[in-house]
Parts: structure tokens; C-alpha cells; sequence
């Protein structure tokens, strides 16, 4: 498959923090020129199926994805896994034990912000909008709080107060890169490091992660994605280079209200790369 094609390989649906329903991220994905979508909820896979059936109805090439919370010294990094069995079972375990985490930070987060905002109910307010409490997730907070009127954006709530350092940011042990990895590749999908320019590593740090993450059979890195500028993609493009990596690109979308970049609508990858998608030809 060319490396031009008009593949988005990151998205979420109203399985995890996204706000439309997975059908209707396969419609919006179809209309917007997308020729290879992947659907990667947080830790779930249960829109994989909808996904599926309504991308197959509009004739959308369509990959199983997940993107899976990690922790890596002290700080959570996304792996997302591309063109997973979603009927593995190891993965399902694996998902499971994660997304069990969910509920018990999310009570740690409700009781935070209820210490420095006037509101009593975050939980229950969160729980409202995720639809299930192992679904929850800081987005959903965010959320609340914007309907609540303690903050004007989503954003807005996450500089304030649900980023390290914050007062309602809470410290989580999510999956080992180790366990991630295997479980993605244990299921026949392709791990590939989610928008890297968004950790806080040092230069040491990083490469360690890079190295860990080739050593442990990781097979791509997101060059192209919604929170990335040309200065990141290069960075990016460089490292796959060293690392022998392969390049994927996928807009992060999870709202029309939220998200800076729609489905499909990204630059290209940068000359010279291969393209994970190869891996689906
Ligand atoms: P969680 O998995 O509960 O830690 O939530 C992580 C999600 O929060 C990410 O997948 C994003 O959707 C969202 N998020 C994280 N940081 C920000 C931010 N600075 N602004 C808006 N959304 C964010
Ligand atoms: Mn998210
Ligand atoms: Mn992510
Ligand atoms: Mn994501």
C-alpha cells in the first residue's frame, strides 16, 4: 500500500473517551477520504465489532486497534496495538485488569477536585457521561466540569487541574510496557509507541523507552498525529530511522466539539519512511 494512502490509524468512540458511537466514527471516517481506518479505544474492545460491520457497509478498509495505558518511569505512555484478534483471550485479561484499575483513580480523582472545587457529585457526574465506571476516564471529569461551569473547555480542565502536578491528578500503576507488548503481539497485532512528543522524558529516558520498546518485538512509532508538529514529526521520523521502526500516522480524534483534528484530515507521512500499514497490505 502506498505510503500516500489516507490511512488514520488512532481514533476513539464512545467505548472509551470518545463522543461519537463506532458506526458513526466509520461513516465520518469514510466521509472524510479515510482509505484505512483502525478504531483504538482506551484499554477496550468492545466497539470493535460495530466498527467493523460499519466500515465493511461502507466499503472502508478497517483494522482492530486498542490503545493500552502504560506506565514507564513514573509516567503513562500510550501503546496503541494494530490488527489485534479482538476474540484473543490473553488480551481480553490483560484489558481487563487494566481498565479494573479505572474505577478505584477515578474515585481518588472525584475526591481531589471535590477538595478544590465546589461541586459534591464529580463521581457520579463522570460516571453519567463514561456510561460504565471502568470506562472512566480523566476526559470524563473534564467533562463534567464543563457542564458544571467550573471551567469554560476541556482544556481548560486539564491545565488546571488533571495534569501532573494539579491538583486533581492522581499517580495510577497501569500494564508494564513488557505486559502491553506481549499481549498485542500475542493477539497478531503490531505495537507502535502513540504520540511521543507528548511524554516529559529526558533525552536518556526516552531512548531507553525506544530501546526497551524494540527489544521487546515493538514494531512502530506515530509520526503523524493530531498533537504533533513538523518539529516532532522529524524528531520522530529520525528516531524510527535509528530504532529500525516503522511509521504510523492517526489523528487521536474522539469529538467534533473536542478534537483539533478530524478524522482523516493530517498531512502525509515525511519521505523516506515505511509505513505500518504495509504490515496490512
Ligand atoms: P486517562 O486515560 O483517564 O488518563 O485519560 C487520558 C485522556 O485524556 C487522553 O486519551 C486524552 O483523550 C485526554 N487528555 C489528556 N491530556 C489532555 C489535555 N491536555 N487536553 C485535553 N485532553 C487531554
Ligand atoms: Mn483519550
Ligand atoms: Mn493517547
Ligand atoms: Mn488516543
Amino acid at each position: 500500500m502506498s505510503p500516500a494512502l489516507n490511512a488514520d490509524l488512532h481514533s476513539h468512540s464512545t467505548r472509551s473517551d470518545g463522543t461519537l458511537s463506532p458506526a458513526r466514527l466509520a461513516r465520518r471516517a469514510h466521509d472524510n477520504g479515510v482509505q484505512l481506518w483502525a478504531l483504538t479505544d482506551h484499554d477496550e474492545l468492545g466497539g470493535i465489532d460495530e466498527a467493523a460491520a460499519a466500515a465493511r457497509d461502507c466499503g472502508l478498509r478497517f483494522v482492530a486497534g486498542v490503545e493500552i495505558s502504560v506506565s514507564v518511569a513514573e509516567q503513562t505512555v500510550h501503546v496503541v496495538g494494530l490488527g489485534v484478534d479482538p476474540a484473543d483471550a490473553a488480551l481480553h485479561a490483560g484489558l481487563q485488569q487494566v481498565r479494573a484499575g479505572r474505577e478505584q483513580r477515578a474515585r481518588r480523582i472525584a475526591a481531589e477536585l471535590e477538595r478544590h472545587v465546589a461541586l459534591d457529585d464529580a463521581y457520579a457526574g463522570a460516571v453519567r457521561l463514561a456510561g460504565n465506571p471502568a470506562l472512566l476516564s480523566r476526559t470524563h471529569f473534564a467533562r463534567y466540569l464543563v457542564e458544571r461551569r467550573v471551567c469554560a473547555s476541556t482544556h481548560e480542565v486539564f491545565t488546571r487541574f488533571l495534569t501532573p502536578g494539579k491538583p486533581g491528578y492522581v499517580e495510577h500503576d497501569w500494564a508494564t510496557l513488557r505486559d502491553a507488548v506481549r499481549w498485542i503481539r500475542g493477539a497478531g497485532g503490531h505495537a507502535v509507541i502513540a504520540h511521543p512528543a507528548r511524554y516529559h522524558f529526558t533525552s536518556t529516558e526516552e531512548w531507553a523507552l525506544f530501546e526497551s520498546f524494540k527489544e521487546l518485538g515493538g514494531a512502530a512509532v506515530e509520526i503523524v498525529t493530531s498533537s504533533h508538529g513538523h518539529g516532532d514529526q522529524r524528531k520522530y521520523a529520525d528516531i524510527a530511522t535509528e530504532f529500525g521502526l516503522l511509521a504510523s500516522r492517526g489523528s487521536d480524534f474522539h469529538s467534533p466539539q473536542e478534537s483539533r483534528c478530524d478524522l482523516g484530515r493530517l498531512p502525509p507521512l515525511p519521505a523516506g519512511l515505511t509505513p505500518v500499514w504495509e504490515l496490512f497490505a
